[in-house]
């Protein structure tokens, strides 16, 4: 089934326009790597599918509602939920506030802080400790956390591992298997894209605000990509 379908977006910053035209799909259960230069318009497509770009024309559909122009807030009590680049963890409060943060959507499910926990356990050991004390992984483990704490149907990711060292990013890596297999579509926008692959179903790649590229992970052509990623 359709989670997510997109019909022609066109989003815009004042006059500027950042996408042109996007239709774009997620199936339930999908992970759907997005990937593009810097500028390409990763970030506003996230935005616009949270509510938090309200600039935009064209159709987005979320389990067959027609959600563009609800807000951020309608959006994440309806399932959506963003793992935002630069993480967005309130500095003042703990790990432990920051991520029941994500249960102010007040949806039920089978995420829970002590699953989180065992998913990130560095996070249980620091529950306490002011969320910006933490190195850049472990803050994007407690942004990953909040996220799901808010028991989405879908979870974006933007930049996941943008900055991070190695083996964080494969430990992020490894709990994104987890979140998976208990049904959860996926949208993960990355810069290595061979990583990417290996834990997508299907891959986009966006160029100047347009889809270039769409293909199945397992059929990836890399000169396809390579020309849909710096244009011709
Ligand atoms: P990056 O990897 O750099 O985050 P991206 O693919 O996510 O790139 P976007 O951040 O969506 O790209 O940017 C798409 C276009 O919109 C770019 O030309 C960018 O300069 C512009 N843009 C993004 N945010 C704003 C903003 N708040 N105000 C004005 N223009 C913006």
């Amino acid at each position: 089934m359709t989670l997510i379908e997109v019909e022609k977006l066109d989003a815009f910053y004042g006059d500027m326009q950042a996408l042109f035209g996007v239709s774009m799909h997620l199936a339930e259960k999908e992970c759907l790597a997005l990937v593009g230069a810097n500028g390409a318009g990763k970030s506003t497509l996230l935005r616009s599918l949270t509510g938090l770009n309200r600039k935009i024309g064209g159709k987005i559909r979320f389990e067959g509602n027609e959600i563009a122009g609800w807000s951020a807030e309608r959006i994440a009590r309806t399932g959506i939920a963003m793992v935002p680049e630069g993480r967005m963890l309130f500095p003042s409060l703990t790990v432990e506030e920051n991520l029941t943060m994500g249960q102010l959507t007040k949806r039920s499910g089978n995420w829970t802080l002590s699953r989180v926990y065992e998913l990130f356990p560095v996070l249980a050991e620091r529950r306490s400790q002011a969320a910006t004390t933490m190195s850049g992984g472990q803050q994007q483990m407690v942004a990953i956390g909040r996220a799901l704490l808010s028991n989405p149907r879908v979870m974006l990711c933007d930049e996941i591992s943008l900055g991070l060292a190695p083996v964080v990013v494969g430990q992020i890596y490894e709990a994104f298997n987890t979140i998976r297999a208990e049904g959860m579509a996926l949208i993960v926008v990355e810069q290595d894209i061979t990583r990417v692959l290996s834990v997508c179903d299907r891959l986009l790649c966006l160029l100047k605000g347009q889809i270039t590229l769409e293909a199945r992970a397992s059929a990836v052509d890399m000169d396809k990509l390579t020309t849909a990623y710096f244009g011709e």
